[in-house]
């Protein structure tokens, strides 16, 4: 998508210890104008699956699959994060390694939320080792739904998840693939 190619490279700060910071538009301050070509181009990856629910995991998803979920008109569920969780049979839980803070969440989806009907989009703002994707498509399997497909804002496509994820099965697109970044000299090399 090159509206967001060129909105990264304008915008993104490139961090060391493979972090790309966009708070300019993405994680902190929103453009709600792109996150709508966002959800509209998901339209257009998705359109011929019968989506029933998007679940995205807090906190950074949840701008991103509520503008998308417009164009889906479907509810948007958010995988919410614990410290630790009594798991009391009333929620479906897995733990997630968090690629930023480096800690081991309890993430949990009420069991009400999920059912065995629902076809699932997950969004996500990032996709770095494939961690927090593995944790909701657990989620979502452990409720007998399907993943009928994963949209990604920002793929850093020299980490390993995108390779672990597509491996699985699942239909995933990203909207912007990042071969390389340097924190040194602050260059952004995309995929084509
Ligand atoms: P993963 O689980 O794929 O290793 O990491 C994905 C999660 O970590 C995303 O939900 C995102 O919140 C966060 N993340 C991973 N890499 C980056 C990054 O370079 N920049 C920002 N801002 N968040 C990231």
């Amino acid at each position: 998508m090159k509206l967001l190619q060129e909105r990264i490279a304008k915008d993104g700060n490139v961090k060391s210890g493979n972090v790309l910071k966009v708070d300019n538009f993405l994680n902190h301050q929103m453009d709600i104008e792109l996150f709508n070509e966002i959800g509209k181009e998901f339209k257009r990856l998705f359109h011929d699956y019968k989506i029933t629910k998007i679940l995205t995991i807090e906190a950074s998803g949840i701008g991103i699959a509520c503008i998308t979920a417009q164009y889906f008109n479907v509810p948007v569920v958010f995988a919410k994060k614990a410290q630790s969780i009594n798991i009391d049979g009333e929620v479906y839980s897995t733990k997630i390694e968090s690629f930023t803070h480096k800690k081991t969440y309890d993430v949990i989806v009420s069991k009400k939320f999920l059912n065995p009907e629902d076809k699932v989009l997950i969004i996500d703002d990032f996709l770095a080792n494939g961690c927090a994707l593995a944790g909701l498509i657990d989620l979502v399997r452990s409720s007998g739904a399907s993943v009928e497909g994963i949209g990604i804002v920002i793929e850093k496509g020299f980490q390993s998840g995108g390779e672990m994820i597509r491996n699985m099965g699942v239909k995933l697109e990203s909207l912007a693939i990042i071969d390389s970044m340097n924190a040194e000299d602050g260059s952004i090399v995309f995929r084509d």
